[in-house]
């Protein structure tokens, strides 16, 4: 395990808590989010949560419950509170980082609440970072990006390209592939839902004092990645000292 085992008190002043800061990067499909994840996970070396993997890896918690139907792939409320009482309660996870990460999580307000949960019942500090990117910027990250169905291990990680050959991974030589959730219909279900959904994430966090801290996505993703690091450090240090907020 690397990272930094901290104690520190709550912003309240007066009861000692320990916890990771639970850092939930959201966003439209296609503003960067899994580059921008990848990149603060390697820069501050810290876990990632991601609830398709959490299922996926754990398909004996959604046991008893129907498939959700849901065109997009979603999974259902109840779902995602028994992935992630199983992973942050049960499991630990993150326990002796500063901070975890959470990639494109939540994605509704119902979400939200639930890693609220979560966070009083570990003492862990909630956050929303939330990058925000124009139409036009989505749909050229969209239209550009690939994935290697070979190297994974998630087919959803964005591919890097071999030098002499965009159109290959850069790893294996196998011919990138499209998204399969970027494909023009499934990508517009998703933004649709993400515009819709957005603004009561954002009121969610507001009414239960959660620091929201919006990155612009508009420009390169290497300075999208800069931005997000400086805002998640600040993050981090708001939680160790009392008082002071993002
Ligand atoms: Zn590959």
């Amino acid at each position: 395990m690397t990272g930094t085992r901290m104690t520190y008190r709550s912003h309240a002043g007066t009861a000692p808590v320990t916890g990771a800061v639970l850092v939930a990067v959201v966003g439209p499909p296609g503003a960067g989010k899994s580059t921008v994840v990848r990149c603060l996970a390697a820069e501050f070396g810290l876990p990632v949560f991601r609830l398709r993997e959490a299922v996926r890896a754990r398909p004996e918690l959604l046991g008893g419950l129907a498939p959700s139907g849901d065109p997009l792939g979603w999974v259902g409320l109840e779902a995602v509170r028994r992935v992630l009482r199983a992973t942050f309660l049960d499991r630990g996870f993150g326990v002796g980082y500063s901070a975890v990460l959470l990639d494109n999580f939540p994605g509704t307000a119902e979400q939200l609440a639930l890693l609220a949960e979560i966070g009083e019942a570990t003492c862990a500090r909630v956050t929303l970072l939330e990058l925000d990117a124009d139409a036009p910027t989505v749909m050229n990250r969209i239209v550009q990006r690939r994935v290697c169905l070979v190297c994974g291990p998630d087919p959803h990680t964005p591919a890097v390209p071999a030098a002499d050959d965009p159109l290959r991974c850069r790893s294996c030589q196998t011919v990138l592939a499209r998204r399969d959730t970027d494909r023009p219909r499934l990508h517009a279900g998703r933004l649709a839902r993400y515009t819709a959904n957005r603004p009561e994430i954002a009121n969610c966090a507001a009414e239960r004092g959660i620091p929201h801290v919006v990155v612009n996505a508009d420009t390169t993703m290497s300075e999208v990645c800069r931005a997000a690091q400086r805002a998640v450090s600040r993050l981090i240090e708001s939680a160790e000292s009392p008082g002071s907020r993002p």
